[in-house]
Formats: structure tokens, C-alpha cells, sequence
């Protein structure tokens, strides 16, 4: 009796011992998981403590999956627990498919209440299994389920009841880590979709922007377009309005670009474009405006400046042309023609300033500074350029042009070897008119031939007078076209007629020419060397052509381009290309020029590279023909 006693007191401390670890098991449990939100580790400490309080060799922690379907073994702790965790099952499989479908715990002593089928589906393993549901306060989130108890026993009631008070404690911590977790799922997407918006935004801007710059700028050079021009030139112009100053507009169109157009073919054109407006906008100043109004037609708001003030910044950017261009190792000459209005003195609004501005361009054209401010007499010019064509016909018909002659001489020991023929028209209405000029329009009119032909006679008609004096040649520039005109021989024929005549003569071809219609020219050229008269490669240096190739053709002579002259002193790049240019020459046989010489250092220089012959306004301008007559007596009598 008092053993039975002693022992039911010693079983009594021995409970009350292991309610007060248990307690102080749940408190620790409660305590830790209450400030805990990482899911994962709220089941790990819930799975470890689950364990040593029920005496588990493992514990599960199954959670019902979104989807109400399936459920996924969240968590765990123990034997064989890390390969199970994270595998999903569907809910009707297994024991917790009970347990959430009857919200209530699973241990042996529910056998009694199961059917037939899944008592002897679960009856073996009854005792090494238990599962209690972790019920939320919304939701029945899923179970902890606890199998082999330590030690090989069957798990009791206590062991149940233990767990389920267990799990209705960890449950909430449960819950409210799982709604922080998803709250944080949610934030990440928040911030995802954030993330997406922003870039959707960023490329809608980015599109806008692209649509703002295509619709504001020339695709080609990247220079401000006619629109963005516009807009600039009028917010200039109301400016200079408040401010009483005044605006110079400046237009700039290329000379002869469609030749350059059909010569280096668009891609290269292009280019060349873009080479142009680089250089421009590299000298361009911060408030000045420029932009590509179209084809080969650029325009620069100078902003606060006067007629004289445009003027000068003109001649500056005019300059930023003297250069030749580098385009496929071919070097390009580009030239030119500027005019300038300025408001408010001459227009007060942009399409009157771009009139202005435009007829000044025109009349630019035909002067040689290539420079035009614009005076209203422009506009009665520009009406008369339809009468300009008439006037052209009854020039030719009325024999109104001339031929001024440029000499040729020796650089060796400064004697006469030669003289080239250069168009002028002299007219009361339209001034001079340089040939650059009139030759196009004579060319657009098919009338280049007849004045071809005329002139042809005239240059022979002087060199014969002139040969009787001194012996030299007198060259004629020959358009392309007439080359390929296919009755240029027997016009040659019938005006030269015979090698004493065309031993007076040169032809200088430029370059371009050989281009494309290499073939179709040799004959026509071995035609003009029968008859005597020499040829020459004119403008050598900014075309396309090899030499290597153009001494295939029956060729005399080169002449460098002034292009490339005027610089040999101060460019050595311009150096090196005459140097080089004048060697090969001499290696393949040719006579070598470099015109536009105009002073004494570049002759010198000539001089030393054994160039052959200089023209230029050092030696003299193109003379009337009496006026080289007296030049060329002159010559003589020093000569004596
Ligand atoms: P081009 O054949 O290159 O002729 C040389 C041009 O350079 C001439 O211009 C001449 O006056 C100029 N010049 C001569 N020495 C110097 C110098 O020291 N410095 C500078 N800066 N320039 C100098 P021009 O007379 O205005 O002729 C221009 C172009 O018109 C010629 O260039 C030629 O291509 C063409 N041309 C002239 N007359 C005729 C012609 O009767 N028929 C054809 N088809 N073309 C012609
Ligand atoms: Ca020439
Ligand atoms: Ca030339």
C-alpha cells in the first residue's frame, strides 16, 4: 500500500516534471516561432520541437496547397525528412486527406470509425502514426504529423493530445508567417510589375523619343530637319523681335552634287553628306542653328548677327569646305554656293527671310565668290533665269561668248609652253557669267556641242596666229557629253581637218569621265590623237579614277587640281599626294601641270618635285585674246 502510494507519488512528480519540460517546451516554441516570419524556419523549429515533445523518430508538416487539391510537405524534422519535404500529393491520397476532410486528428483509436476498405488500407501502421490538423483562424492550413515513435512504442493518447495542443498554439505563428510570406510574394510581384511598368514606360519614352527625333531630324546626317528649322528660325526670330537684334539666315547648296550623286552612287553620296555636315557642326557655335533642309541644301540660323556680321561667319564656313573630302580613298572636292537674308531688314517672317535667302543662293551661283547677300534686284534675276535660256541661244546664235586664255609655262626655265582656253560670257543683263555656270545651262539645253564646236575653232583660229610667233599648244576643256556625242569625230575632222591644225591643240578631259564609259572612249580618243591633238587629264586629284587605269587611254598630259596645289605649302597631306602624283606621272610618261599656282613658295616647291608646267594667277589670269597676244609678245621680246 505505502509502495503503491510511494509510486503513485513518484509517477505523480515524475508527470509533473514532464508537464513543466513540456510547458516550458511550448513557451520556448511559442516564443521563438511568435517573432519569427520566415516561413521555412518556422517550420523547422515547429517540425524539431514537435519531435522531441511527442517522442517522434519524425515529423511532417503537410500544408493544404493553394489549389485546395493537393497538399505539400512544407516542413519536417528527423529520420528520412529531407527527402519527403517539398514533394506535393493529392488530397485524397493518405492520411491527411482524412484529417482535412473530417478537421480532426488521426491516431490508432480512429480505426473503430473508419470503412471497411481504409481500415485495411491503414490498420498495420495505426499505432506508428499520428496527425493532427493546424487548423488557422481562417483557414485549415493542414497538419503535423508525427510517425514511429522512439523507441519502437505505439503513440498514446497523451502523446495526441499533446501535439494537438502543440499544434493549436504553432498554428497561428503559422498563419501569420504564411501571410507575412505572402504578403512578401505579393510585394515581390508589386515590385515586379513595378519593375515591368517602369521599363514599359521607359520604352514607350524611348519610342516617343524616337518618333520625336525622326520626325526632327534628317536621318541621314543627324543634323536638325526641316521641321525642327522651322521651329528654331521662328523662336529666333521672336526672340530677336523682344530683343531688337537682328537674325542672318544663311542657305548653303552644293555645287554639282548631283554629278557627285551619279559618279560615287547614293551610298557614297550619303557619306559625303554626313563628312559635310560633321564638319559643319564641328565649327557650328552654341546658338547657331544648322540643319539639312533636304537633297543638298543646308541652312544656319546665326543668331544676333547683321549683314556684315553673316558676311563674315559666312566666309568661315565657306572655308570649312577647302578641303577635300575622303570618300572610299578617293579624295572629293566640294564646293559650294551661300546666300544670306537677315531680318528684320530683309524679311520679317521665315518664308520671306527663306525667299530672300534662296534667291540670294541662286545669284551666289553665279558669282565667283560663291557668296551672295541678298539684294532685291535678286528676285528680278531670279525671274529672269527663265529668260536667262533665251538669252543663251541668241548668245551662241549672236556669237556673245569669248575665250580668254590662261599661259602655260615651263617651271624648268619659265617659258611659254602653252595656254588653256577658258568661256566667258560678258552680257549688259547678267553680268559675267562664269563658265562653272553657263556651260551647265548650256548643257541642260542640249547646246553645249555647238558651243563646243565654236569654241574648237576659235582656240585653233588664235593658236594658229600665235604658233606662228612661238610654237605651243592651246587647250580646250571638252564636256563629257561631247565626247560621247557620236558625231564628235566628224565635226573633229571637219574643223581640224588635219594633224598640222591638231598639232596647235590639247583637250583636257576631266577624270570623272572615265568612270563608267572606259570602254566606249578609247575609240573616240584614238581618234583625237590621228589628228594630232594631245590629251589631257583635267581636275587630276578630285575624281575617281586610278592612274593606273587612265593610262590605258591614250593620254599626254595630268593636271593636279588647284585643289590640291594651293595647299602643298602648309598641308602635308596635300604635299605628299602632288609629290606622289607627279612621280608616278613621270614613271608612266606624262607630262605633269599643277594649275593654280599663285604664289612664289608653291612654285618653288613645284620646282623641286620636278613638276613640268605651272598655270595660275602667279604667272597670270585668263587674258582676252589680245590682251595674251600682248602677253605673249612681251614673252618673246624677253626672250631675245
Ligand atoms: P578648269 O578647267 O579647272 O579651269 C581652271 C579654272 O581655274 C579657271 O576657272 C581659271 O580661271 C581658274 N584659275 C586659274 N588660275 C588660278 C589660280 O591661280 N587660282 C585659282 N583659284 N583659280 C585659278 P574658270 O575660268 O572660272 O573656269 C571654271 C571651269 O569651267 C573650268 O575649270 C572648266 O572646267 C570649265 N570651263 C571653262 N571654259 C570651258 C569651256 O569652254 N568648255 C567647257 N566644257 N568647260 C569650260
Ligand atoms: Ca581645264
Ligand atoms: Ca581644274
Amino acid at each position: 500500500m505505502v509502495n503503491n502510494n510511494r509510486n503513485n507519488v513518484i509517477q505523480l512528480n515524475q508527470s509533473i516534471k514532464d508537464r513543466e519540460v513540456e510547458i516550458e517546451l511550448l513557451q520556448r516554441t511559442f516564443t521563438e516561432i511568435g517573432s519569427e516570419l520566415d516561413l521555412d524556419k518556422v517550420f523547422q523549429i515547429v517540425a524539431e520541437r514537435a519531435r522531441s515533445l511527442v517522442q517522434a523518430e519524425t515529423i511532417l508538416i503537410p500544408l493544404l496547397d493553394e489549389n485546395c487539391e493537393t497538399y505539400t510537405y512544407r516542413g519536417g524534422s528527423g529520420e528520412n525528412a529531407d527527402e519527403i519535404i517539398g514533394e506535393s500529393l493529392p488530397l485524397e491520397f493518405g492520411v491527411c486527406g482524412w484529417v482535412w476532410k473530417h478537421k480532426r486528428p488521426w491516431w490508432q483509436g480512429v480505426l473503430d470509425e473508419l470503412n471497411e476498405n481504409e481500415r485495411n488500407l491503414w490498420e498495420e501502421q495505426a499505432g506508428t502514426m499520428i496527425l493532427v490538423p493546424l487548423q488557422g483562424r481562417q483557414h485549415f492550413l493542414g497538419g503535423i504529423a508525427g510517425i514511429n515513435k522512439i523507441g519502437g512504442n505505439e503513440f498514446s493518447r497523451r502523446d495526441l493530445n499533446l501535439l494537438q495542443m502543440f499544434a493549436s498554439i504553432v498554428s497561428i505563428a503559422i498563419e501569420n508567417a504564411m501571410s507575412v510570406s505572402m504578403m512578401e510574394k505579393t510585394r515581390l510581384i508589386n515590385d515586379d510589375y513595378r519593375l515591368r511598368l517602369e521599363l514599359l514606360n521607359k520604352q514607350l519614352l524611348d519610342s516617343s523619343k524616337e518618333l520625336e527625333y525622326l520626325s526632327l531630324y534628317d536621318t541621314v546626317t543627324g543634323l536638325a530637319n526641316r521641321s525642327l528649322f522651322h521651329d528654331r528660325l521662328s523662336r529666333d526670330i521672336s526672340h530677336a523681335s523682344i530683343s531688337k537684334k537682328p537674325v542672318g539666315l544663311l542657305l548653303i547648296d552644293l555645287n554639282r552634287f548631283k554629278e557627285v550623286n551619279e559618279a560615287l552612287g547614293h551610298k557614297n553620296a550619303d557619306l559625303l553628306l554626313k563628312k559635310i555636315a560633321q564638319r559643319f557642326e564641328k565649327n557650328i557655335r552654341m546658338d547657331e542653328t544648322l540643319a539639312r533642309l533636304g537633297g543638298d541644301e543646308f541652312a544656319i540660323i546665326l543668331p544676333s548677327s547683321d549683314k556684315e556680321q553673316s558676311l563674315r561667319r559666312t566666309k568661315e564656313i565657306k572655308c570649312l569646305l577647302d578641303d577635300a573630302f575622303t570618300i572610299a580613298n578617293m579624295q572629293i572636292a566640294v564646293s559650294a554656293s551661300f546666300g544670306i537674308a537677315v531680318f528684320p531688314s530683309q524679311g520679317i517672317d521665315i518664308s520671306s527671310l527663306l525667299s530672300h535667302a534662296d534667291a540670294a543662293m541662286h545669284h551666289a551661283k553665279n558669282n565667283a565668290a560663291g557668296i551672295c547677300l541678298y539684294d532685291p534686284e535678286h528676285d528680278q534675276i531670279t525671274q529672269r533665269s527663265q529668260i536667262m535660256l533665251a538669252d543663251i541661244r541668241r548668245a551662241i546664235a549672236e556669237h556673245q561668248f569669248e575665250l580668254h586664255y590662261q599661259p602655260k609655262i615651263s617651271i624648268k626655265d619659265n617659258t611659254l609652253v602653252g595656254a588653256e582656253a577658258l568661256g566667258r560670257w560678258s552680257t549688259r543683263e547678267h553680268g559675267t557669267v562664269s563658265p562653272d555656270n553657263f556651260i551647265h545651262v548650256l548643257q541642260h539645253n542640249g547646246l553645249l556641242s555647238e558651243y563646243t564646236y565654236w569654241a574648237i575653232e576659235t582656240a585653233l583660229h588664235q593658236a594658229r596666229i600665235w604658233n606662228k610667233i612661238r610654237s605651243f599648244r592651246v587647250a580646250i576643256n571638252l564636256a563629257p557629253q561631247t565626247l560621247m556625242d557620236p558625231d564628235f569625230p566628224e565635226n573633229l575632222d571637219r574643223i581640224v581637218g588635219d594633224v598640222e591644225n591638231g598639232n596647235h591643240l590639247t583637250f583636257e578631259i576631266t577624270e570623272n569621265l572615265f568612270l563608267s564609259e572606259y570602254d566606249s572612249l578609247k575609240d573616240v580618243l584614238e581618234h583625237i590623237g590621228s589628228l594630232g591633238i594631245q590629251l589631257s587629264i583635267d581636275d587630276y586629284g578630285t575624281g575617281y579614277s586610278s592612274l593606273s587605269r587612265l593610262i590605258k587611254l591614250p593620254i599626254n598630259e595630268l593636271k593636279i587640281d588647284k585643289l590640291f596645289v594651293k595647299h602643298i605649302c602648309h598641308s602635308k597631306d596635300d604635299e605628299v599626294v602632288v609629290r606622289s602624283t607627279i612621280d608616278l606621272a613621270h614613271n608612266l610618261g606624262l607630262t605633269v601641270v599643277a594649275e593654280g599656282v599663285e604664289d612664289a613658295n608653291t612654285m618653288a616647291l613645284l620646282k623641286k618635285y620636278e613638276c613640268d608646267i605651272a598655270q595660275g594667277f602667279l604667272i597670270s589670269k585668263p587674258l582676252a585674246a589680245t590682251a595674251f597676244h600682248a602677253f605673249l609678245n612681251d614673252h618673246e621680246s624677253r626672250r631675245d
